[in-house]
């Protein structure tokens, strides 16, 4: 812990000159952050298979406490202060008080646009938007969303175009190689959508069927890598276009991260979840490999929000609560 807040004061130190505008915040500090069960053991998403996932599903429950059944953000953080301080600052982004995030939103409940909720940031809402609000303001920035297609995020984030990416984003080996990423914020897994008169029970099913995939996202990269269905795959730019599609008839399933795939079912009318445990997965914030700064002030502010109640506020928000 004492290793970790040094860390944090020495780039706060180091970095302050070039601080957003209104920044130095001072905050209470908190226990490590509360991936590190998570984090021990990354998910490889390119390796987890429909058998692997019980075995996940235990961890996911050691890591996420407290959140929803299917989504939670990571364990409880002891909230008590000490006299230790993390100094949180806007050191890392291109442009001093802006901080500037890349999504894709058409994945509710995550980010998607709706102006009947009032955020702040324009018409985006959900639970990324919100994070990422109160990371901005933790570092004495404002927040800016690009909208833009998914699979152009990481190389937005990688070309320093945005300082962030966070999308409902899973930590995966391959975007490991391009990105950095934060500390693990959610715990979320693939499922499989069908229509509700199919007697289709899990991946096993979908053998040289059609399936419906966000382009880029795990759900293709999962379908793409199984050999057995990886023929069939019709790729989508969002992912309620496979969902219609699976509605019209035109894929017999769609592979969707699950807190959308409830949102899209209940959208639209004659579909349904299938139960199979396919994968297991985390959710985390990417920034521009070795841009350690702003990684550490990112760290530091979702451990203070995950101490304070804040990142679970959010969650109950948009997921919990309905
Ligand atoms: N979690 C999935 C991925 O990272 C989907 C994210 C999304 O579509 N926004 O690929």
């Amino acid at each position: 812990m004492k290793k970790t807040l040094s860390v944090f004061l020495a780039a706060a130190l180091a970095f302050g000159m070039m601080a957003c505008s209104n920044a130095n915040t001072t905050t209470p500090a908190t226990e490590a952050p509360a991936t590190e069960a998570a984090s021990a053991e990354e998910v490889t998403t390119e390796e987890v298979t429909a058998e692997a996932a019980d075995a996940e599903t235990e961890k996911a429950a050691e890591v996420g406490e407290g959140g929803s059944e299917d989504n939670e953000v990571g364990e409880e953080v002891s909230a008590e202060s000490s006299d230790d301080a993390v100094v949180i600052t806007g050191a890392g982004v291109k442009t001093a008080g802006t901080l500037v995030m890349s999504t894709n939103a058409e994945f509710p409940p995550y980010e998607y646009h709706d102006s009947a909720t009032d955020t702040g940031i324009g018409d985006f809402a959900g639970i990324d938007v919100e994070i990422a609000k109160a990371i901005a303001e933790k570092m004495g920035c404002e927040l800016k969303i690009e909208d833009i297609a998914f699979d152009s995020i990481v190389p937005q984030v990688n070309s320093g175009m945005a300082d962030m990416g966070m999308a409902g984003m899973t930590v995966t080996e391959d975007r490991k190689k391009n990105v950095d990423f934060s500390d693990t914020y959610a715990i979320s897994r693939q499922v499989i959508v069908v229509k509700e008169d199919s007697e289709f029970v899990g991946v096993e099913d979908l053998a040289g069927k059609r399936i419906g995939v966000q382009q880029g996202t795990t759900g293709d990269i999962l379908a793409s890598g199984d050999k057995n269905i990886s023929e069939g795959v019709e790729r989508y730019n969002k992912a309620m276009e496979a969902i219609q599609s699976l509605s019209q008839g035109m894929v017999d399933a769609v592979i969707v991260d699950i807190e959308p795939a409830k949102v899209f079912v209940s959208e639209v009318t004659g579909l349904k979840i299938l139960d199979q445990e396919y994968t297991l997965e985390e959710y985390a914030i990417c920034v521009k490999k070795g841009n350690t700064e702003l990684l550490d002030n990112i760290n530091a502010a979702l451990a203070v929000l995950k101490a304070d109640g804040t990142l679970d506020a959010i969650v109950d928000k948009y997921i919990n609560a309905k």
